[in-house]
């Protein structure tokens, strides 16, 4: 008899995972109908022996004291600090938007003061920034935008940036400054041995059962258990009853090229008329030596496994739907990037796991992060309610 199914062992179902065996004794059947841990996060070594990430670059970076002390329990770190070039106009130029891109790009030699006023100059007026064409032109104007935004956004989520909500351009800053690195949190770090390792000690614990290959609805009548943890696609879960959330989906071509830097930055983007986004090579990322060199390019798809949740109204609207029916399964906890349709980055997703475990157990969740430090167990009676998910499985199968 298992206390927890959990669903998906990407950072949303592996963190509760090991929070919920080692902190509180319970007893966790994790399973992913891939064949792998980690989720997206998931890193190997390929044929080469060069350290890859199969589902495109994934750099670690957090605010949160809390979230980088947490997995700091199960990997040591090596600092890196992200930097992106946009290649534009035959040039490859800072992104975000800097001083420098500006004046590499029109051959100028503002301060930082003068291209604070050339930005003014450019931006247009909008009164209420509600899209992602909004965010920009409103900060640098049309013509920056149509360089660096328009089409990347385009190909990216296969929308104009006037249909996707103002916080997918948002992620990304514009600068006066000659700052180039991509992300300014306080903790940039990336896992010392890679993803997939720091996944195979969050895991490793006796109360902890892992099935890979292996979809839930193969296992859902197999096995008792008391309660459920889903991390996969909300829409799925219930059958799909309210239609299709979309998800946009991405195809990565890897490549190994016989040369040992195969281009001068870890990530060159494409914002132009290339079919891909981007390409990342990793050896920047990982810091790992090697003769030869790995790369992806990332090519933007419709359909697929389903990668981003596309912030807009309209699929806020169905999300809502689907949540009504989430919080009417009071033994299914719906956790992570797709169960809850959110664009998180992989440190928002521990800090949503964290707070699912503090509501499992009762506590305020600065109560329960000061028990992960002094290793106390935290007990908490699961309740076994036959629960349907919606499409006639029955979740809870057995009664406590
Ligand atoms: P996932 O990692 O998607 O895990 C969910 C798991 O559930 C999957 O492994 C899936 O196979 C499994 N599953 C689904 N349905 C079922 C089922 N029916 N039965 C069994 N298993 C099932 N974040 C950053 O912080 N920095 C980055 O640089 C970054 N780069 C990214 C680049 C790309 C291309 C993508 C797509 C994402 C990136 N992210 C990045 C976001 C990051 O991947 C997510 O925040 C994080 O992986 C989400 O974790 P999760 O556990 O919610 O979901
Ligand atoms: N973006 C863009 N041009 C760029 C970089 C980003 O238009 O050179 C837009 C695009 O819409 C992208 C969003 O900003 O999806 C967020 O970028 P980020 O790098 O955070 O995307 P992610 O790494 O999550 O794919």
């Amino acid at each position: 008899m298992f206390d927890y199914l959990i669903v998906g062992a990407g950072f949303a179902g592996s963190v509760l995972a090991e929070r919920l065996a080692n902190g509180s004794d319970k007893k966790v059947l994790i399973c992913d109908k891939r064949p792998h841990i980690a989720g997206n996060a998931f890193d190997f070594y390929n044929d080469e022996g060069i350290l890859i990430h199969k589902y495109g670059p994934h750099i670690f970076h957090t605010n949160s004291r809390e979230v980088f002390d947490y997995l700091s329990r199960f990997t040591g770190w090596r600092e890196y600090q992200h930097r992106v070039l946009a290649s534009v106009d035959g040039m490859l130029l800072p992104m975000p938007i800097n001083l420098d891109t500006i004046n590499k790009l029109y051959g100028l030699n503002l301060t930082s003061f003068e291209v604070e006023e050339f930005f003014a100059s450019l931006a247009e007026k909008v009164d209420v920034i509600r899209t992602s064409e909004d965010v920009v032109v409103s900060k640098v104007g049309r013509e920056l935008y149509e360089k660096f935004f328009r089409n990347y956004t385009r190909k990216q989520w296969g929308l104009d940036p006037s249909e996707l909500d103002a916080s997918v351009t948002s992620r990304v800053p514009t600068r006066t400054n000659r700052d180039d690195r991509y992300f300014t949190d306080s903790f940039q770090a990336m896992p010392k041995h890679g993803f997939t390792r720091m996944f195979e000690k969050i895991l490793d614990h006796p109360n902890i059962k892992i099935m890979l290959n292996c979809d839930y609805r193969e296992i859902v009548n197999q096995f008792a258990f008391k309660e459920m943890i889903y991390t996969g696609p909300i829409d799925a879960f219930f059958d799909y009853r309210y239609g299709k959330l979309p998800y946009r989906s991405l195809e990565f071509k890897h490549e190994t090229h016989d040369v040992e830097q195969f281009q001068i930055a870890p990530v060159v983007n494409y914002p132009n008329e290339q079919a891909f986004t981007r390409i990342t090579e990793f050896k920047y990322l990982t810091g790992q030596e090697h003769k030869k060199t790995s790369i992806v390019y990332e090519f933007p798809q419709a359909t697929g496994d389903p990668y981003y949740p596309i912030p807009r109204k309209e699929n806020a609207d169905i999300y809502a739907k689907y949540k009504t029916l989430a919080d009417a399964c009071s033994n299914v906890h719906f956790v992570g990037r797709l169960a809850t349709y959110k664009y998180y980055n992989m440190d928002q997703i521990v800090a949503q796991a964290l707070m699912t475990y503090s509501k499992i157990v009762g506590m305020k969740r600065k109560e329960a992060t000061a028990k992960i430090k002094t290793g106390e167990k935290v007990f908490v009676s699961t309740h076994s309610i036959s629960k349907s998910n919606g499409n006639g499985v029955s979740v809870a199968t057995s009664s406590s």
